[in-house]
């Protein structure tokens, strides 16, 4: 419906098929217009595939690849290069996020210098990262496209014996796993570059504008939430928090040793406020360890009082680390105890996390020390490597 008084006013309102173009006569001078230049085609072609892939092609145009940024590692240690990547659409259990904020963990550090793991490349890494739910996959309930989410390196599938107990969160099936550049459900990645696959890191690949996470991996958390600050809860900050309160359980008033002043560390010691570094008459009530340096970690246990002491291990050991004590440490009822992820399951207590930072309980901003647009992604790893500041936020849309 319109008025007449438009047509009245010299406005014209017109149709067309095919352009008006006479196939005949006209097409081969379109094929001209390329010939001179005068008309780009390249940038609509965007895949290739053989003919007996046809459905393939189906694929791509159903289900919506989506050509985003991401920072790609291609070999080990070398400065990550920002890509056009396709990423695919969730399947059956997934949800495809757009991630707002990133941040730079120490294990990002350590699996893109590739020292002592298996290489896996190219790869997209990062981990500690909140995002906006774009879309999601068959079978998936409880997140729907605008939530707000934390992906986590680790999951919780609500169903496994794991999941099930009140003391574990290395549920069955989704426990991290640094080995792994695919998804489960087809043992594919998400990620492509003109049909190149690359791999996954965590299951979270957080060091692109869009990444595929199972949804056993995404804490739904409060949507008034900054996700500039509440990224870092994804991992550092948290492993600190639920070593301290889920695992070494300090007494009002208890002495506690921290090894290690990482983001983890200090996560710890920003809680108890009375950080310790030196031996006490008899040793300390607590010990936590956040550096993964295995003589650390039996200074850690060392250091402990006898009778009540209790030693918690956070940081992540070389593989073929081995740890020594004399038993009579154990008789003299020190106990020993290691957290993966402090202890937190992510679906179910990761939200609680960034209520106590929106309830004034937990600080995040003295963690974030640095700040960087997603197209200097590496200037985050100099800031790492060369041990300056905690944490150095990389921000996805400037
Ligand atoms: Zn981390
Ligand atoms: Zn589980």
């Amino acid at each position: 419906m319109t008025k007449p008084i438009n047509f009245l006013n010299e406005r014209t309102l017109k149709g067309t098929f095919f352009g008006n173009y006479k196939p005949r006569t006209d097409l081969p001078n379109v094929v001209e217009m390329y010939m001179n230049k005068e008309l780009e085609l390249d940038k609509f072609l965007t895949h290739r595939i053989k003919f007996s892939e046809i459905n393939k092609a189906f694929d791509l145009m159903v289900k919506e690849v989506v050509v985003v940024a991401a920072a790609v590692a291609w070999e080990a240690g070398k400065p990550l290069v920002i890509e056009q990547v396709e990423v695919a659409p969730p399947q059956a259990m997934e949800v495809r996020i757009n991630v707002k904020y990133t941040s730079l963990c120490h294990t990002d550090l350590y699996f893109w210098e590739s020292k002592g793991q298996t290489p896996l490349f190219p790869r997209i890494f990062g981990h500690e990262a909140a995002g906006i739910v774009e879309s999601v996959g068959e079978g998936v309930t409880e997140l729907k496209p605008g939530d707000h989410v934390l992906p986590v390196f680790t999951g919780e599938c609500k169903k496994c014996r794991h999941c099930k107990s009140e003391e574990s969160n290395m549920c069955d099936l989704l426990r991290i796993n640094t080995d792994r550049g695919v998804m489960l459900n087809d043992g594919k990645s998400r990620f492509s570059i003109k049909g190149q696959p690359i791999n996954h890191f965590l299951g979270t690949s957080t060091f692109s504008e869009y990444t595929v996470v199972h949804v056993g991996c995404l804490a739904k958390i409060n949507p008034s939430a900054p996700l500039d600050k509440v990224c870092i809860v994804s991992c550092g900050v948290s492993t600190g928090l639920g070593a301290t309160l889920n695992v070494a359980k300090p007494k009002r008033g208890s002495i506690v040793a921290v090894f290690g002043l990482g983001a983890v560390g200090l996560a710890v010691g920003y809680l108890l406020f009375n950080v310790l570094a030196e031996m006490t008459d008899g040793g300390v009530d607590r010990a936590i360890e956040c550096t993964g340096n295995i003589n650390a970690m039996i200074s850690a246990f060392e250091c402990v009082h006898d009778g009540w002491g209790v030693a918690v291990l956070v940081g992540v050991p070389h593989k073929d680390a081995i740890f020594t004590t004399k038993p009579i440490n154990f008789l003299n009822e020190r106990t020993l105890k290691g957290t993966f992820f402090g202890n937190y399951k992510p679906r179910t207590d990761i939200p609680n996390v960034v209520e106590m930072y929106m309830n004034k309980e937990l600080e995040l901003d003295k963690f974030l020390t640095h700040r960087v647009k997603f197209s200097e992604i590496n200037k985050a790893f100099d800031l790492m490597v060369n041990g300056e500041g905690l944490r150095c936020i990389i921000s996805m849309d400037d």
